[in-house]
């Protein structure tokens, strides 16, 4: 990409808040700057995405699609590119996502352990767009971390956003430019079969799916509200019961009853339970590969949500 377009000073983001923060004392009319070249910069990366440069081979899309009176970004159809391969949702079901926004950059950057599932589902909310389902909240889990650092590979294309690291190689302190290309996907097996009964010792039977992010929201809210009366909750085996579709062809249960029924479990049907889940987990690996700019070494990287990773820092070479 032409350097020209991001002169240093608007390019860096970072400096760019800081010296937000820091004007908060000296009145509007620094304020007031600010805020105009936020907004000259979100303005430039919206007739960016509509340049048709932007389908790189790495990101490109099947489908590209204007859509001016939502917002006037760009909308990628990412169903089959999931790790779902979009085949658990419903017949139909179309999954789009667009490049982030300046605001949404900075809110990825306020990211910490607390709040990081609120503030990633906020932003699937505002720049994920469903058909086929309810909403956002239905989309898998394993789907939603793709979906995430799929907007922040093609928000930051151009390959002088880059983040930090020290280089194991050539010990060098170095960067990478992060792409989709770099993410190990583990898809979904073609025999996965969403009907399957497993059965446990006491010769009953389950179903299970994957988690969903509504399922997180559902857990947190258990939590809260029964860790008086039940004392001590195992979040692991909540989520299992989350998992659970039916209980012998019941589809009523609610999650208490299903918690319930988890705990009465017998280590063999646990065993069992687990290994069915492993052999069909999907996501994205913990280990992606990047290329060191300094030694051209590719070094394996754990996938992380630090802010500096929303938020990279700018280096004009
Ligand atoms: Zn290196």
């Amino acid at each position: 990409m032409n350097m020209e377009k991001y002169p240093s000073n608007e390019g860096n983001l970072e400096n760019l808040i800081n010296s937000h923060q820091n004007s908060q004392d000296s009145g509007d009319e620094s304020e007031k700057r600010v805020l105009a070249m936020m907004a000259n910069i979100q303005k430039r990366g919206e007739q960016e995405v509509a340049n048709p440069d932007f389908n790189t081979a790495v990101n490109s899309p099947k489908t590209i699609r204007q859509d001016s009176e939502v917002d006037n970004a760009n909308y990628w159809d990412l169903t089959d590119k999931l790790p779902s391969r979009g085949l658990v949702y419903p017949e139909g079901t179309m999954i789009e996502a667009r490049p982030l926004k300046v605001i949404e950059v900075k809110k990825l950057a306020s990211i910490t352990g607390e709040n990081a599932d609120y503030v990633i589902n906020d932003i699937v909310k505002r720049c994920v767009r469903v058909q086929g389902i309810a909403g956002t909240e239905e989309i898998y889990l394993a789907d939603k971390i793709y979906l995430i650092l799929w907007m922040r590979a093609v928000t930051y294309r151009d390959s002088s956003y880059t983040v930090g690291f020290t280089c194991p190689k050539c010990e060098k302190s170095s960067n990478y430019h992060f792409e989709v290309k770099n993410l190990d996907v583990n898809y979904l097996k073609d025999e996965y079969n969403p009907d399957t009964k497993i059965e446990l010792e006491s010769g009953e039977y389950i179903g299970l799916r994957h988690l969903k992010i509504k399922d997180e929201m559902e857990i947190e809210r258990f939590v809260k509200i029964n860790q008086k009366v039940l004392g001590e909750i195992d979040v692991e085996l909540l989520a299992l019961a989350c998992m659970i579709t039916n209980i012998n062809g019941d589809i009523s249960k609610r999650l208490l009853d299903k918690y319930n029924y988890v705990l009465e479990f017998t280590p063999g049907d646990l065993s069992q339970v687990t290994t069915y889940i492993e052999k069909y987990s999907i996501g994205i690996e913990e280990k992606m590969t990047v290329e060191c700019s300094e030694c051209g070494g590719f070094v394996p990287m754990d996938v992380v949500f630090r802010s500096d990773f929303f938020l990279p820092k700018y280096t004009a070479r």
